[in-house]
């Protein structure tokens, strides 16, 4: 969706207006320290020589682009709504426009204005017509004063998301870092202080460090590119569907979409690779995989619901070129993340499909036995599934048992990161999966873009898939925005110790 720098692009510009920008680019601390630490970043060997100079080429693009971008909001006097401001900038394509003044706010040169109204509307509540208050907010955009006090913000490395308690271990930030100084576990995560060369990348894609909502959503509704719901994020389409295949039946946790799905990538050479999550060799504490042969592939199907850091596996999974990752909501904002800054050139571009999980919340593995244990008096190696539907946390056992407490019991076990997390759909995504919405056997699809559509209904043409309207089937796509609407209205604002 989103345009690197055009080299032409930038050329049309006035020279004058390019050497300004270029000038106060190069002042920037991200692509200074990137660019001074090339000998480590090297050594570290995550990164080619020729890739080391493609980002820091799309660095000081992007960044002499947002310097221009910066120089033509500072002659504009008053507050805009951005639908008026990329007019205004309109010889660089609005969505760089709209990426460039959110990252000039973080970096702190642009304020954010804040409008909020209150208007009535009627709405039926108990088979009642009632008049009810909803507020509505509006957003404008200003630079704020230059000064020569002003320092532009520096971002810190992502140790401050982790004392935050924050942080989701999606491993988006060890995937990246160019000197590898950072481990992300399950459980964990730790900075090598000696390796980091400060260059702030980490705290730029981080899924916690700023969010993107407000930047994506102008981009889809100013280039009208997806319809867009306030509770589930853009999309193209919504279905109910299930897979026709047996073998899939056997191991799926909803309607077999996402296993489905992939088998449909893998054997009609659509992707090379998979990265999804198996059991590892304690049962349900889960271990990202990476699948290039379709016999490999039933070993991943059915959901863990304990945490796994499978962003972490995109270094290993660079030998292949195309490649379908799978994950929860958290991990498809990190990759669009990284992808939209700092410079709109994704880290790896090999990841040409995102399969995002519907997720509430999600627990650590010590947190799942104890649960097991506490609300079920089982042990969690004679589990054969376990399942949240419907308001209720369900297991089945290896003698055919099935065991139900209400899912507000086991809340309390649920990791404290995911209360900070708003997205149940996982808005990011290619072709979102989950089970809200969708009768028993079936699972609830929400299409995001047009690669998404073209697989999905490239898996429903094979016969693999089965598949109908999500607004045809109880209960529906309205099921899926109340509770999508439920968890964003609960999600908990960070409170940085900066
Ligand atoms: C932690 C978690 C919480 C969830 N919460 C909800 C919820 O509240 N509401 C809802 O409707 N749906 C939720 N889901 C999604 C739901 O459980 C199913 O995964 C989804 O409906 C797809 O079903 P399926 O039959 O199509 O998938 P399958 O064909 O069975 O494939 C499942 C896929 O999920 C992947 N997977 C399994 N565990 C994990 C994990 N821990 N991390 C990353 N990937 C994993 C596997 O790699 C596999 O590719 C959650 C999923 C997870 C992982
Ligand atoms: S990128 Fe992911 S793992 Fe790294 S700090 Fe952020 S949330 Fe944690
Ligand atoms: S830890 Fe973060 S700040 Fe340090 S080198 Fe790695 S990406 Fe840069
Ligand atoms: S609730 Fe959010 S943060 Fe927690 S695992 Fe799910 S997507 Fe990630």
């Amino acid at each position: 969706m989103l345009q690197q720098v055009d080299k032409k692009l930038i050329e049309n510009l006035s020279p004058k207006d390019i050497m300004d920008a270029t000038y106060e680019a190069s002042k920037n601390f991200q692509i200074r320290a990137f660019f001074e630490a090339k000998k480590e970043i090297l050594e570290a060997q995550k990164y080619s020589e020729q890739e080391f100079y493609e980002i820091l080429d799309a660095m000081i693009d992007a960044e002499t682009e947002r310097r221009y971008v910066l120089n033509k909001m500072r002659q504009i006097t008053e507050p805009l709504f951005m639908e008026d401001l990329v007019k205004k900038i309109s010889e660089i394509p609005l969505e760089n426009v709209i990426r460039d003044v959110f990252y000039l706010k973080e970096q702190g040169y642009v304020e954010e204005q804040v409008e909020v109204k209150t208007k009535e509307i009627m709405k039926t509540i108990k088979g009642e017509e009632k008049t009810v208050e909803v507020k509505e907010y509006f957003y404008r955009y200003i630079t704020l004063p230059e000064s020569t006090e002003f320092r532009e913000h520096y971002f810190e490395p992502v140790s401050i998301v982790d004392e935050a308690g924050v942080c989701c271990r999606c491993g988006f930030c060890s995937a990246i870092c160019p000197v590898d100084a950072i481990k992300v576990d399950a459980d964990s995560l730790e900075i090598n202080d000696e390796k980091c060369m400060k260059c702030g990348l980490c705290f730029t894609v981080c899924p916690r460090s700023f969010s993107i909502n407000r930047a994506y959503e102008n981009i889809i509704k100013l280039t009208n590119s997806l319809s867009f719901s306030e509770k589930m994020g853009g999309y193209l389409s919504t279905y109910s569907g299930s897979t026709t295949k047996d073998e899939i039946k056997e191991v799926r946790q909803d309607g077999g979409i996402v296993t489905s799905l992939l088998e449909y990538m893998l054997t009609n050479d659509i992707v090379d690779a998979i990265i999804a999550v198996k059991h590892s060799d304690k049962l349900w504490k889960p271990e990202p995989v990476i699948v290039d042969d379709i016999k490999d592939l039933y070993k991943t199907g059915g959901t863990k619901y304990a945490n796994s850091p499978s962003l972490n596996l995109l270094d290993k999974a660079k030998e292949y070129e195309r490649v379908a990752f799978v994950g929860v909501p958290c991990m498809m904002n990190a990759l669009v993340k990284g992808s939209l800054f700092p410079s709109g050139l994704p880290f790896y571009k090999n990841i040409i499909y995102k399969i995002g999980l519907f997720c509430y919340e999600s627990f650590s593995y010590d947190e799942i036995i104890k649960l097991v244990k506490e609300k079920f008096e089982e042990d969690i190696n004679n589990l054969t599934k376990m399942n949240i539907d419907s308001g209720k946390f369900i297991i089945n056992l290896k003698n055919q048992e099935e065991k139900i407490v209400p899912l507000k019991d086991v809340q309390s076990y649920a990791r404290h990161t995911c209360h900070f997390c708003d997205d149940l759909t996982s808005e990011y995504a290619d072709i979102s999966v989950g089970s809200i919405g969708a009768p028993g056997g079936y699972s609830a699809v929400v299409i995001r873009s047009k690669a998404g559509e073209e697989i999905y209904q490239g898996a429903v043409k094979a016969g693999i898939i089965e598949s109908k309207e999500l607004t045809e089937v109880k209960p529906g796509k309205f099921l899926v925005e109340k509770i999508a609407g439920i968890k964003k209205m609960n999600c908990k604002s960070i409170e940085w110790d900066i």
